[in-house]
């Protein structure tokens, strides 16, 4: 019922979107040689989109290529969704430690910082969604068509080139107490470096040569870790201005349900649900929403190695539900988890 995606509509009438007075008020910029790192990281995957199709005009793309971008593409992928997003920022279920394990490592060779930081920011995002506090809210600089435009750079993109810091100690001292996640954390760089020579040795030793190495390292490493930042830029960006809001919220908080993003983001494209009930284990509660990472976490709870899931009460979910045409915001607090 949620599947359609709506233009945005016009973004200084509605009621309930924050005012000026409540939006972040932008962060200072990062020191120079953190602008750089920061560029590197985000904008040197885009160089090798730029190589991969290049190449595809050229020999053209190998099945082995393409095999290492896709796989590493839903391990990276489900380490963010599954792990470092339901698992990790909100308590969906309880993994077994080997579990807890891959998927920090997984979401960590995703390249979007260490598990703890990660899990930091997000939960800043949940506690002060479109308002003043929020990391990467769209609405940033005012409600306006410009300025929402300019939002939507700054919470695609340009959120990451401010120096906010997020105080890891008051957001995440529950991840800071266990030590697997600070040992995964503080191996983030390495795990970064292990994320592309991965796909690059694997290409490497399928075809036993160098143009297949580097073959991997470009669709496995660099194309992959584009899309993915895409996809989980996307979820800061679109998944507040763009799609449906079947479900009530607090009063400023703007998440829609984005039905395009529904594969790629592994079901974390329903994020009006998500917003509404941040714990649930399925963010894709209605008919024909996919959602992979609830699947992944159904598979895990089959094999043991996952309870506790917070699998959606319908009950509950029904009471949140916004009656069509009904106020957009609630002044209600979210359901239970943390946010
Ligand atoms: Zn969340
Ligand atoms: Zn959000």
């Amino acid at each position: 019922m949620s599947g359609s995606v709506q233009t945005p509509s016009a973004p200084s009438l509605a009621p309930d979107r924050p005012s000026r007075a409540q939006v972040p008020e932008p962060a200072p910029h990062q020191r120079l040689p953190e602008r750089a790192f920061t560029a590197l990281v985000v904008f040197g995957p885009l160089a090798g989109v730029v190589v991969g199709a290049m190449a595809l005009f050229g020999r053209g793309v190998s099945v082995t290529d393409l095999v290492l971008a896709v796989v590493l593409f839903a391990v990276t992928g489900h380490g963010l969704s599954t792990g470092f997003h339901r698992l990790f920022s909100h308590r969906s279920f309880k993994p077994a430690r080997w579990v807890k394990i891959a998927l920090a490592v997984a979401g960590s060779m995703a390249f979007e910082g260490s598990v703890i930081g990660w899990v930091a920011n997000h939960r800043r995002h949940h506690a002060y969604t479109d308002r003043k506090g929020d990391p990467h809210s769209p609405y940033a600089y005012g409600t306006s068509r410009r300025q929402l435009t300019r939002g939507l750079f700054h919470a695609h993109t340009g959120w990451l080139f401010q120096g906010q810091a997020t105080d890891e100690a008051r957001w995440a001292p529950d991840l800071l107490s266990d030590p697997d996640l600070v040992l995964i954390s503080n191996l983030f760089p390495v795990l970064c470096v292990v994320s592309l020579a991965l796909p690059a040795a694997i290409g490497w030793a399928v075809t036993g040569t160098l143009a297949g190495a580097v073959g991997g390292f470009v669709w496995g490493g660099l194309v992959r870790v584009f899309f993915l930042h895409q996809t989980t830029f996307a979820v800061n960006s679109a998944c507040h201005i763009w799609g449906t809001r079947p479900f009530t919220t607090r009063r400023s908080d703007r998440s829609t349900n984005f039905a395009p993003l529904a594969i790629l983001s592994m079901g974390d494209n329903w994020h009006n649900l998500h917003h509404s009930l941040p714990a649930l284990a399925r963010h894709g509660v209605d008919p024909g929403q996919l959602d992979s990472s609830a699947r992944l976490i159904r598979i895990l709870e089959w094999m043991g190695a996952a309870t506790e899931v917070r699998w959606p009460d319908p009950a509950v979910v029904e009471a949140r539900r916004r009656p069509v045409g009904g106020p957009e915001g609630s002044p209600r607090p979210p359901g239970p988890g943390v946010g």
